[in-house]
């Protein structure tokens, strides 16, 4: 395209709330016939709210368990740890220091307090640990997941204390955007480092047919390859930390904004609204810039 029909496409998207930092991404817009969504913060609001919580303790001998919750999630700076550290109370909380604290990529967070190993987080992290789930937990656990909902659990050595459920509600837009972008041809997929039943639940709300769960970063950005490979241009749209290398491996990178710098930095377009139907109107921006010089 030429250079004024680039800063008039520039200018558009601008208009749409798309910030457009590498021309190249607009030319290459109206190319894309796949399209890979995170799914938290992306598809869904990206503002997780615990809604339940069931414990195996009895409730006057949660008062320490909790306190060590509260202190994990407190230096995590996942997500889903604010939506649990905002949940717990912190009239009567105790104050505790842990001894040993570790992030475990895809997994959660464990620490060590009074000798005693915690685990916070999905139930791979309960699996790398042998921490057995009891039937009636798995019952619960399933049905919150076929609610869209994440779980988490909270184990102490090898016993679980308690899962909390944490609902992180679609875009309101979001089937909408999806629907107008299958309507186009291009095949879009959904990837999340949540569990399969969840992602199960999220993709059905929204009409996405293709999706993968319990992705790892690396894993998001080989995904992105590997449809490259089959011919595919392929458009990445993210927010997180996780999505980083994804979207720089994408032929056009859209990061939302809100997201991590990260993001940010590396993504081709930033969307400073949380509106997915921003993306079907910047591919159509794109064909239009392209059009104009031909
Ligand atoms: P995503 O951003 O798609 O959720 P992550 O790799 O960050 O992917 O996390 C994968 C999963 O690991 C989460 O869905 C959650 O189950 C678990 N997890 C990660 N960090 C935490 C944490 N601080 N507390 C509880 N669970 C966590
Ligand atoms: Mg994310």
């Amino acid at each position: 395209a030429t250079p004024t029909a680039i800063m008039v496409g520039v200018g558009k998207g601008a208009e749409n709330n798309l910030l457009i930092k590498d021309a190249e991404s607009l030319e290459l817009g109206y190319k894309v016939n796949a399209l890979v969504l995170d799914k938290t913060g992306t598809i869904t609001e990206g503002k997780p709210v615990v809604t339940d919580c069931l414990w195996t303790v009895p409730a006057d001998e949660r008062s320490l368990p909790e306190a060590v919750l509260y202190a994990m999630e407190a230096q995590s700076e996942h997500p889903l740890a604010e939506a649990i550290t905002r949940y717990i109370s912190s009239s009567d909380r105790m104050a505790i220091t842990l001894d040993g604290f570790e992030s475990v990529t895809g997994r959660g967070v464990s620490a060590r307090y009074q000798r005693e190993e915690y685990y916070v987080g999905n139930q791979k992290l309960l699996q790398d640990h042998s921490v057995p789930v009891g039937d009636e937990l798995s019952r619960q656990a399933n049905q919150w997941q076929e609610e869209a909902k994440t779980v988490i659990f909270f184990a102490k050595d090898q016993q679980v204390l308690a899962i909390v459920a944490i609902a992180d509600p679609v875009k309101a837009t979001a089937k909408q955007a999806i629907n107008t972008l299958q309507g186009r041809g291009i095949a879009v997929y959904m990837l999340t480092g949540d569990n399969a039943q969840t992602a199960a639940a999220v993709a059905e709300q929204v009409g996405i047919k293709h999706y993968r769960a319990e992705v790892m970063p690396a894993t998001k950005a080989d995904f992105v390859k590997a449809l490259q490979t089959k011919g595919y241009v392929v458009a990445m749209v993210g927010d997180g930390i996780n999505d980083s290398q994804a979207l720089a491996q994408a032929d056009v990178s859209v990061a939302m904004g809100k997201g991590s710098d990260i993001a940010m930095d590396v993504a081709k377009m930033t969307l400073i609204t949380s509106d997915l139907n921003s993306i079907p109107k910047a591919l159509q921006l794109s064909r239009k810039t392209v059009q104009t010089i031909r």
